[in-house]
């Protein structure tokens, strides 16, 4: 096979046809007429996925884990304290990013697959004196969503900020930042948006560019000062060029027509084509007896799926389906990497891709030597499509 493999992993994710023919242009400038146009356009789409009609968007090179970095370095100054939501692997990292820029961090933990509750969370804004409140929408290491709205509405009763890391939600999951009253929200290019990895995104409120601007204490990044960015945004979106740091021209030129996919699909249609892929994702695996690892129903995220490996079952399984051609990813979370496994369904995933991937786990499974009934899972997730 010359091919590879589908891609089913949670980021990168497969990109469409349109989106990797713009990246197939001939190289252009920074200054090239068709590289502003298409700069401008993607800030203004992203206020529409994002649907932040007031909000200052920022585009810059480097991964999610960079626009993190970004939103943590603008926030908060040494003295601040911050309260992070912990539902796993990636609320540590910011948690550990708001230390290293000198923030007092308090963690609200639960148990890996689980959420701590509405109450535990004002129980500690109560506590008094945060600056920002942080949430990770989906935690990319136990598949759990969070209820950013409600919590976005007690960190405002609270008078904390609200910053979202919507790094494997936004463009896929429900997220809408200015009904929500969410001050911050970033991602990558490369997981929902269905864009090549290599572009950080940030969407700042005018109330967080006000606390950006009332900082007493510089920005501790040069790369990541919004004083930088600013100009360089307004510049792009008014048709203009300006210069910082050399923008990732390619990787924008593809950003732009992966957000004009999916805008013309509309977020709307795609959040419920979301939902109905994994509906039909956990009556596969449900059908095969596969557990997931979300603690209770509500709680899982619709752009992947954690499966606890069945007994008898290891990580060998991911190989075995990439044999078959899928590529799934293993164990994420440190506490319990070994024991589960992730299957990515976002961005342009669509049935046919969803089933095929469904099959692929029936045959690595079978090839684990796992029993089953074979053609169960694809079965009733035919049936969840209707
Ligand atoms: C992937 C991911 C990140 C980190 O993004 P990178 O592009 O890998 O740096 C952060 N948060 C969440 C929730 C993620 O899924």
């Amino acid at each position: 096979m010359t091919d590879p493999n589908l891609l089913m992993i949670p980021g990168p994710i497969g990109l469409t046809p349109q989106v990797l023919a713009a990246l197939s242009t001939p190289q252009r400038g920074h200054l090239d007429p068709v590289f502003m146009k298409a700069f401008s356009s993607t800030l203004k789409r992203l206020r529409d996925v994002f649907a932040a009609p007031t909000a200052q968007p920022f585009v810059v090179s480097g991964s999610g884990t960079l626009a993190m970095e970004m939103a943590v370095a603008n926030l908060v100054q040494p003295g601040d304290r911050a309260l992070v939501v912990n539902s796993g692997y990636f609320s540590d990292r910011i948690g550990k990013m708001l230390e290293l820029h000198g923030a007092t961090v308090t963690h609200v933990r639960a148990e890996p697959g689980d959420l701590p509750t509405l109450d535990d969370v004002e129980r500690a804004l109560k506590s008094g004196g945060f600056k920002v409140l942080t949430i990770t929408h989906v935690d990319t290491s136990t598949g759990v969503l969070a209820p950013v709205q409600s919590l976005a509405k007690l960190a405002k009763a609270h008078g904390a900020l609200v910053v979202v890391d919507g790094v494997c939600s936004a463009g896929g999951e429900a997220l809408e930042l200015d009904v929500w009253g969410v001050d911050v929200a970033f991602t990558a290019s490369q997981k929902a948006l269905g864009a090549p990895p290599g572009l950080g995104v940030l969407l700042a409120s005018p109330k967080a560019m006000e606390a950006w601007k009332a900082r007493t204490r510089p920005v501790a990044s040069m790369y990541l000062d919004f004083a930088e960015w600013l100009p360089i945004m307004q510049a792009y979106e008014a048709g203009a060029p300006s210069y910082f740091a050399t923008p990732a021209v390619n990787l924008i030129l593809a950003l732009d027509v992966s957000l004009g996919q999916l805008l013309d699909e509309s977020m709307c249609q795609r959040v419920a084509r979301h939902v109905s892929l994994a509906t039909a994702a956990r009556a596969a695996w449900s059908a095969l007896g596969l557990t997931p690892l979300t603690k209770r129903p509500g709680l899982a995220a619709h752009t992947l799926s954690a499966l606890t490996y069945p007994a008898g079952v290891d990580a060998g399984l991911v190989k075995h389906v990439a044999a078959n051609g899928v590529n799934i990813a293993g164990g994420l979370h440190p506490a319990i990497k070994a024991t589960y496994f992730r299957v990515g369904h976002m961005g342009s995933t669509d049935a046919g891709a969803l089933l095929t991937t469904i099959a692929a786990v029936e045959r690595g499974l079978k090839a684990s030597g796992y029993r089953f009934d074979a053609g169960a899972g694809v079965a009733a997730a035919q049936r969840a499509l209707g």
